[in-house]
């Protein structure tokens, strides 16, 4: 990792963990979507690639945090080369998003 995205990955860090801490400090806090807008961008700069346990924690198409007022999540198996798979969808209901994850037995 060269110095320029190690830097980037700090700040997305920082950023993503005051926001987490805001919304549990302040729910209604109506910068906490650009927190993470800022984050994303930030990342974009240097193509790095936001790891997938922050991927979880918010929607990278409205930039919520996700809480389980605002998620559904359901299972779902699927035939792929007569191998069933199993896939986790995650439902952002601000904007309609859907997230599927593989699980890897
Ligand atoms: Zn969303």
């Amino acid at each position: 990792m060269t110095k320029g995205k190690e830097q980037i990955r700090r700040k997305v860090d920082f950023l993503i963990g005051f926001a987490v801490e805001q919304a549990s400090a302040w729910p209604e806090n109506p910068f906490i979507k650009e927190y993470i807008g800022l984050a994303f961008d930030f990342a974009k700069k240097v193509n790095y690639r936001i790891p997938s346990e922050i991927h979880r924690k918010v929607c990278k198409n409205c930039f919520c945090l996700r809480t389980a007022d605002n998620t559904m999540t359901r299972t779902e198996r699927r035939k792929v080369n007569k191998v069933y798979q199993k896939y986790i969808k995650i439902h952002c209901l601000n904007c309609e998003y859907i997230k599927k994850l593989k699980i890897n037995k």
